[in-house]
Protein backbone atom coordinates (compact mmCIF):
# COMPACT_ATOMS: atom_id res chain seq x y z
CA UNK A 1 0.00 0.00 0.00
CA UNK A 2 1.50 3.78 -1.02
CA UNK A 3 1.74 6.70 1.42
CA UNK A 4 -1.32 8.34 0.07
CA UNK A 5 -3.34 5.24 1.61
CA UNK A 6 -1.68 5.80 4.72
CA UNK A 7 -1.76 9.54 5.09
CA UNK A 8 -5.56 9.78 4.63
CA UNK A 9 -5.38 7.24 8.06
CA UNK A 10 -2.98 9.46 9.56
CA UNK A 11 -5.80 11.92 10.89
CA UNK A 12 -8.20 8.98 12.31
CA UNK A 13 -5.05 7.37 13.60
CA UNK A 14 -4.20 10.64 16.00
CA UNK A 15 -7.95 10.82 16.94
CA UNK A 16 -7.72 7.09 18.10
CA UNK A 17 -10.71 6.38 15.61
CA UNK A 18 -8.52 3.40 13.93
CA UNK A 19 -9.05 -0.19 14.92
CA UNK A 20 -6.29 -2.52 16.28
CA UNK A 21 -5.74 -3.98 12.84
CA UNK A 22 -5.52 -0.53 10.94
CA UNK A 23 -3.19 0.80 13.58
CA UNK A 24 -0.91 -2.53 13.49
CA UNK A 25 -0.86 -1.68 9.58
CA UNK A 26 -0.13 2.00 9.92
CA UNK A 27 2.31 1.24 12.89
CA UNK A 28 4.38 -0.76 10.57
CA UNK A 29 4.21 1.14 7.55
CA UNK A 30 5.44 4.17 9.55
CA UNK A 31 8.18 2.18 11.08
CA UNK A 32 9.71 2.03 7.26
CA UNK A 33 8.59 5.48 5.64
CA UNK A 34 10.07 8.83 7.10
CA UNK A 35 7.50 10.57 4.98
CA UNK A 36 4.66 9.26 6.91
CA UNK A 37 6.26 9.50 10.24
CA UNK A 38 6.65 13.42 9.55
CA UNK A 39 3.48 13.58 8.61
CA UNK A 40 1.92 12.11 12.02
CA UNK A 41 4.34 14.37 13.73
CA UNK A 42 3.39 17.74 12.61
CA UNK A 43 -0.06 16.40 12.70
CA UNK A 44 0.75 15.53 16.54
CA UNK A 45 2.23 18.73 17.05
CA UNK A 46 -0.61 20.95 15.70
CA UNK A 47 -2.91 18.85 17.51
CA UNK A 48 -1.31 19.28 20.57
CA UNK A 49 -0.97 23.15 20.31
CA UNK A 50 -5.11 22.84 19.26
CA UNK A 51 -5.91 20.87 22.36
CA UNK A 52 -3.45 23.45 24.00
CA UNK A 53 -4.95 26.02 23.40
CA UNK A 54 -8.60 25.23 24.25
CA UNK A 55 -7.19 24.68 27.72
CA UNK A 56 -6.15 28.37 27.70
CA UNK A 57 -8.73 30.53 29.50
CA UNK A 58 -9.56 33.52 27.04
CA UNK A 59 -10.03 36.24 29.64
CA UNK A 60 -10.25 39.99 29.06
CA UNK A 61 -7.69 42.25 30.62
CA UNK A 62 -8.33 43.45 33.96
CA UNK A 63 -11.11 46.26 34.15
CA UNK A 64 -12.52 45.38 30.60
CA UNK A 65 -15.93 44.85 31.21
CA UNK A 66 -16.24 47.89 33.77
CA UNK A 67 -14.96 50.02 30.77
CA UNK A 68 -16.89 48.41 28.62
CA UNK A 69 -19.99 49.44 30.67
CA UNK A 70 -18.52 52.74 31.41
CA UNK A 71 -18.39 53.43 27.03
CA UNK A 72 -21.98 51.94 26.74
CA UNK A 73 -23.57 54.32 29.63
CA UNK A 74 -21.81 57.11 27.87
CA UNK A 75 -22.96 55.92 24.30
CA UNK A 76 -26.11 57.63 23.48
CA UNK A 77 -29.07 55.21 22.66
CA UNK A 78 -30.34 54.95 19.24
CA UNK A 79 -32.36 58.43 18.05
CA UNK A 80 -31.34 59.84 21.88
CA UNK A 81 -28.48 62.41 21.29
CA UNK A 82 -26.03 62.67 24.45
CA UNK A 83 -26.96 66.42 24.20
CA UNK A 84 -30.67 65.75 24.28
CA UNK A 85 -29.98 63.55 27.49
CA UNK A 86 -28.13 65.92 29.36
CA UNK A 87 -30.81 68.68 28.22
CA UNK A 88 -33.52 66.38 29.56
CA UNK A 89 -32.06 66.01 32.64
CA UNK A 90 -31.20 69.24 33.74
CA UNK A 91 -35.14 70.14 32.62
CA UNK A 92 -36.53 67.31 34.93
CA UNK A 93 -34.23 68.64 37.63
CA UNK A 94 -35.44 72.34 37.17
CA UNK A 95 -39.03 70.74 36.54
CA UNK A 96 -38.74 69.24 39.98
CA UNK A 97 -36.78 71.89 41.45
CA UNK A 98 -39.19 74.89 40.31
CA UNK A 99 -42.73 73.26 40.74
CA UNK A 100 -45.63 74.35 38.58
CA UNK A 101 -47.71 77.15 38.38
CA UNK A 102 -51.49 76.45 38.96
CA UNK A 103 -53.69 77.66 36.01
CA UNK A 104 -57.67 78.60 36.21
CA UNK A 105 -59.47 75.58 35.20
CA UNK A 106 -57.70 73.24 37.72
CA UNK A 107 -54.84 72.94 34.97
CA UNK A 108 -50.90 73.29 35.77
CA UNK A 109 -48.10 74.74 33.83
CA UNK A 110 -44.71 73.68 34.41
CA UNK A 111 -42.37 77.07 35.81
CA UNK A 112 -39.63 75.73 33.72
CA UNK A 113 -41.69 75.84 30.27
CA UNK A 114 -42.86 79.41 31.47
CA UNK A 115 -38.76 80.41 31.66
CA UNK A 116 -38.82 78.89 28.42
CA UNK A 117 -41.08 80.97 26.24
CA UNK A 118 -39.57 84.08 28.22
CA UNK A 119 -35.86 82.70 26.91
CA UNK A 120 -37.40 81.89 23.71
CA UNK A 121 -39.29 84.99 23.31
CA UNK A 122 -35.90 87.32 24.62
CA UNK A 123 -34.13 85.43 21.95
CA UNK A 124 -37.11 86.33 19.05
CA UNK A 125 -36.54 89.88 20.09
CA UNK A 126 -32.75 89.81 20.20
CA UNK A 127 -32.78 88.66 16.40
CA UNK A 128 -36.32 90.90 15.24
CA UNK A 129 -34.33 93.77 17.02
CA UNK A 130 -30.42 93.13 15.36
CA UNK A 131 -32.42 92.04 11.63
CA UNK A 132 -33.94 95.74 11.73
CA UNK A 133 -30.63 97.52 12.67
CA UNK A 134 -29.28 95.69 9.57
CA UNK A 135 -31.69 96.37 7.14
CA UNK A 136 -31.65 99.91 8.71
CA UNK A 137 -27.40 100.39 7.90
CA UNK A 138 -28.16 98.70 4.50
CA UNK A 139 -30.41 101.64 3.44
CA UNK A 140 -29.59 103.85 0.68
CA UNK A 141 -28.95 107.74 2.44
ZN1 LIG B 1 4.42 6.52 3.87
Amino acid sequence: MDCSYFGSRLNLYVDGELGYLEVAELQGHLSFCPDCAAELARLSEVRGALAAWGEVELAPPPGFAERIAAAAAQEARPGQATVGRVVGGALEALDDALGRIPLPGGRTVPVKNVLGYGIAATAVIIQVERFLRRTRELKPL
